[in-house]
């Protein structure tokens, strides 16, 4: 089967997550989000998620050290979307090297392109399933408020969601992760696509520009 590795980037709020929910369902790619788990891992009360929440509910990466092998045992053998990984460039060159060990490789990028006012306005609104992960926002309202449409749990707004930790987040997205779309282009694998249309207009760029 041909491999697919792609990994989807961009600022906080671009929709990174909802985008790779419509790749899951529709393409039947593995959605791997290290913010989803960490989330779980925490949720769960393991040692490895304790440690991580000290980094992420203040708005800071977590240690190169503990992302890499947690994500190392989530990657799978094809199809695989990588949400929110790699970030620094340490965890590219892992990246790179874990998938050479069976000789594979990052075969394309989506890079959503939004403007950091707009992502702002985004995180301010919106809100999270605490069981599913699903997100909420102006463009994909719940059909009772609070509430989650598909598992029916509630819906929370991120501990890290709040304006000045989405700050400080953004701008290490632009000092430590952008950087990181230089090195793909060099490959000539990266595709910019406009985030600030609506889900199902960014969705269909990406198909187009993933060949799906
Ligand atoms: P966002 O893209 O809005 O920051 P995520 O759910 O992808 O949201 O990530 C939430 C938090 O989890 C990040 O702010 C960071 O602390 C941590 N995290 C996720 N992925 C990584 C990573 N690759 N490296 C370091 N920290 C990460
Ligand atoms: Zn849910």
């Amino acid at each position: 089967m041909e491999q697919r590795n792609v990994i989807i980037t961009g600022i906080q709020g671009a929709g990174k997550g909802t985008q790779s929910e419509i790749l899951r369902d529709k393409y039947g790619f593995k959605h791997i989000s290290t913010g989803n788990m960490f989330r779980i891992q925490y949720a769960c009360g393991s040692s490895l998620g304790i440690e991580a929440h000290k980094y992420w509910s203040i708005g800071a990466l977590v240690p190169d050290s503990i992302t890499i092998s947690l994500l190392k045992r989530h990657l799978s053998t094809d199809k695989n979307l990588l949400d929110g990984f790699p970030r620094t460039l340490p965890q590219a060159q892992a990246l790179d090297d874990m998938l050479l060990e069976t000789d594979r490789f990052i075969t394309q990028v989506i890079a959503l392109e939004l403007s950091d006012e707009s992502a702002l306005q985004r995180i301010e609104i919106r809100q999270t399933c605490i069981h599913c992960g699903t997100v909420y926002g102006s463009a994909k309202q719940p059909a009772l408020p609070n509430f989650c449409d598909i598992c029916t749990a509630p819906l929370i707004t991120r501990a890290d969601d709040t304006t000045e930790k989405a700050r400080t987040r953004i701008a290490t997205y632009h000092s430590q992760t952008k950087p990181l779309i230089q090195l793909y282009s060099a490959r000539d694998i990266v595709h910019h696509i406009d985030a600030s249309l609506p889900p199902e207009q960014v969705a269909a760029h990406i198909v187009r520009a993933l060949k799906l």
